[in-house]
């Protein structure tokens, strides 16, 4: 039997990881099929607390006693009063039955009686609270078809520690940084010289070490020094695989998609620091959180070859990665008088150019090689400022040296 939580946390406290994490050894006598799952979904609804995370775990042995330590937990831990938490548990016989519906989740944005009906029609179970919004992600994390993959090692602390300051040392977590990246990645952001294991909302969650391998996830654990640990646990997860990302021009509000196109409109700022371009007449955007990602923004010009990735909201992709494919060498301006060494003016649409100040003319513009400051290839926003989907640098470029 598959089971699938969500919805039970709020900003102000609680996180699903760590229901699912409180119940885990009481579960191991039912034999627990493999890894506790951590499933990322749509990272553009509006309703979402933070990541939009949902868990899901399969019991080999099923008994109706799972389902009873299940239930009590969520009513337990869960954020009850908050009035955006409405938590769902789903209990699913076959995940298959759920593997469209983890895709749409990834892409689309659901409705409630959809899935109670894909639920009700498949004969499995479900237990809505409040508005049970929770069953969405629930049913959805129990369809993630893991193709690729990666890990979270989420280390949790002591209940009563909640809501106070956390003490992770953030030399150790350079150091663990260095042993082990790119093997883990996200721990730091080596350019702002901070750590970024650690959430700051008042959650169980004392740090999170992310990679693709549990091995070097264990040895940056190890390496690290923090506060007393109550608990951890290894969760696989889709983060860090781009699985929200679909290939194609923009199409839906609150969509992730990747194309490849042409700068249309040269980068542009405004107040506050968010820096805007067009590729392919759609407006991209890299938002002041993105810090020196905007750098690269802003050298781009028309003309350039770009791939960009990003969510979709409000007619605007947020960026998320680009890659520069071709930079544009050479620009056409005005002609130059080369007696005053001045470029010409145009005197008007197909009428040519004159020279201000000899009266010189010239019929067409001519083209100069320019000075780029940004070269080919992928540049992706710090990681303070990224999706948990959204697969880093570090995943790719090792992917590439295979
Ligand atoms: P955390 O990451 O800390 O667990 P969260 O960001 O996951 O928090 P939730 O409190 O789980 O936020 O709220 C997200 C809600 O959105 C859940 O009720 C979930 O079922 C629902 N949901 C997830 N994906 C979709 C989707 N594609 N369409 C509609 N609802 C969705």
């Amino acid at each position: 039997m598959w089971i699938g939580i969500d919805d039970t946390d709020s900003r102000k406290g609680m996180c699903t990881t760590f229901i699912l994490a409180e119940v885990l050894e009481e579960l191991e006598k039912f034999k627990i099929a493999s890894f506790p799952r951590l499933i990322r979904l749509n990272p553009n609804i509006p309703f979402k607390t933070r990541g939009n995370g949902a868990v899901a775990i399969e019991v080999l042995n099923w008994d109706e006693e799972c389902k009873e330590i299940i239930l009590n937990a969520v009513e337990e831990y869960a954020e009850m009063d908050d009035e955006n938490t409405h938590p769902g548990v789903v209990f699913a016989k076959n995940s298959e039955n759920y593997r469209e519906l983890y895709h749409r989740a990834l892409h689309e944005v659901l409705s409630v009686d959809e899935v109670r009906e894909l639920i009700s029609s498949n004969k499995d179970e479900y237990y809505g609270f409040k508005k049970m919004r929770g069953i969405i992600g629930a049913a959805s994390a129990i369809g993630a078809n893991l193709s690729d993959y990666t890990y979270e090692l989420l280390a949790y602390r002591f209940p009563e520690k909640w809501g106070t300051k956390r003490f992770v040392d953030e030399e150790s977590v350079f150091k663990a940084d260095e042993m082990t990246f790119p093997k883990t990645w996200d721990n730091v952001d080596k350019e702002n010289r901070e750590i970024v294991i650690a959430p700051n909302s008042p959650d169980p969650v004392l740090f999170g070490i992310r990679g693709d391998d549990p091995a070097y996830i264990f040895l940056a654990y190890q390496t690290i020094k923090s506060e007393e640990i109550y608990k951890e646990v290894l969760f696989i997860t889709n983060q860090g695989t781009d699985a929200h990302i679909e290939r194609g021009m923009p199409q839906r509000e609150f969509g992730s998609y990747a194309f490849i196109g042409e700068v249309t409109c040269e980068p542009y700022e405004i107040p506050g620091g968010h820096v805007f371009m067009e590729v392919n007449g759609i407006k991209c955007a890299a938002f002041e959180p993105t810090k020196q990602f905007r750098n690269v923004v802003r050298k781009l010009k028309k003309g350039d070859l770009v791939e960009v990735y990003g969510g979709f909201k409000k007619n605007t992709l947020n960026l998320e990665k680009i890659r520069i494919l071709k930079l544009k060498e050479f620009e056409e301006v005005n002609p130059l008088c080369e007696y005053c060494n001045k470029r010409m003016e145009s005197m008007g649409r197909n009428k040519g150019f004159r020279c201000k100040k000899c009266g010189r003319r010239k019929m067409k513009r001519e083209s100069v090689r320019i000075e780029r400051e940004v070269s080919p290839g992928f540049y992706e926003v710090p990681p303070s400022a990224r999706r948990h989907l959204a697969k880093p640098l570090a995943r790719i470029l090792q992917e590439r040296s295979l």
